[in-house]
């Protein structure tokens, strides 16, 4: 197929241990496909070997093992349409504080070839909220500013597949809010986005599909939406009307009281239908005064997926 943003196949890193450490098995035979067009979450806990997969596709990690194909292009094969083909926002701020942000543009632009007829510093500058920082220091820069700047750098080739690196790792809601803005546009304008996010809350908003990945390997690759219907698990909260001696009572079907007075009735909807749920409450004489169901997201699937998985690597 190519119609894959990037197909990964096999891919393992070692890491060679220094001064007496052991070697590190950072990735142990990752299989990923990223669809075109797609906005894509990578999670996982830290050090499950996020960064060195994207660094691996960036070109700045060497890759021990495995095939890295990006925009249909053979990362060893056609390194150079390959790479064109990708543009980068590491986690780390790695900026030369002797550029100016207009400066590391246009050394960016002249790493990737970008001809200065085609160079589009002041719109990138514009769109990253620098224009009147253009000519500062990279050293005179707020950490936020740095980071939108390395953003900026990521773009001056019009990459296709735009990889994020916990781009909102200890930024403030403004800037948060000003980088989902620019992502969410530049996918709509047809560029595929893979991110790396600690907040799962934000990957199930913003990501279309999402892997998970612990201890080097990948342990779930969905939907958001089918991620989210792997744990069926429902709970529905009733506030009663009145008194409600009686549990409700029906096949699946969990009860318990809180504090307040409310019944939290929990079930599996792949058992047991909301219907049945309010059948059993209205048979044990309860009148509702308030009802809300709550789902799980996407923190509980993770906590089910690398819990589990790291008991078993543990036990190996
Ligand atoms: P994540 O981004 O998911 O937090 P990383 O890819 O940074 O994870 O790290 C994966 C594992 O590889 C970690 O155990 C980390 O300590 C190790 N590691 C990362 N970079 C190096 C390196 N340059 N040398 C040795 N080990 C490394
Ligand atoms: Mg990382």
């Amino acid at each position: 197929m190519t119609d894959a943003a990037i197909r990964i196949e096999g891919l393992t890193k070692t890491y060679a241990g220094g001064r007496g450490a052991p070697e590190k098995h950072a990735l142990k035979g990752v299989d990923l496909t990223v669809p075109r067009g797609s906005v894509f979450g990578l999670l996982g806990p830290n050090g499950a070997g996020k960064s060195t997969m994207i660094n691996i596709l960036a070109g700045l990690v060497i890759k021990t093992s495995g095939k890295v194909t990006i925009w249909g292009f053979d990362q060893d094969r056609n390194p150079r349409q390959s790479r064109a083909s990708i543009g980068v926002m590491p986690q780390e701020l790695n900026l030369d504080p002797f550029f100016t942000p207009r400066g590391a543009l246009e050394v960016q632009a002249g790493l990737y070839g970008v001809p200065k007829t085609q160079r589009r510093s002041d719109e990138i500058l514009e769109m990253i909220g620098l224009s009147d920082k253009a000519e500062a220091y990279a050293r005179t820069l707020s950490g936020g500013m740095r980071r939108r700047l390395l953003l900026g750098k990521a773009l001056v080739h019009r990459p296709h597949v735009l990889v994020l690196d916990e781009p909102t790792a200890g930024v403030d809601i403004e800037l948060r809010q000003m980088l989902w803005a620019n992502v969410r546009k530049l996918n709509e304008q047809g560029m595929t986005i893979i991110l790396t996010t600690h907040y799962l809350e934000e990957a199930q908003e913003m990501c279309d599909e999402i892997a998970i990945i612990n201890h080097g390997e990948v342990v779930a690759q969905d939907s958001t939406e089918n991620l989210l219907g792997r744990l069926d698990g429902r709970a529905m909260v009733i506030h009663p009307d009145g008194a409600a001696d009686a549990d409700p009572v029906g096949k699946g079907i969990t009860c318990h009281r809180r504090d307040d007075g409310a019944l939290v009735l929990q079930y599996r909807s792949s058992e047991t239908t909301a219907e049945a749920v309010l059948e059993a409450v209205r048979a044990a004489g309860i009148r509702i005064r308030d009802v809300k169901t709550e789902e799980a997201d996407l923190e509980d699937v993770f906590l089910a997926l690398t819990s589990s998985r790291s008991r078993a690597s543990a036990a190996s």
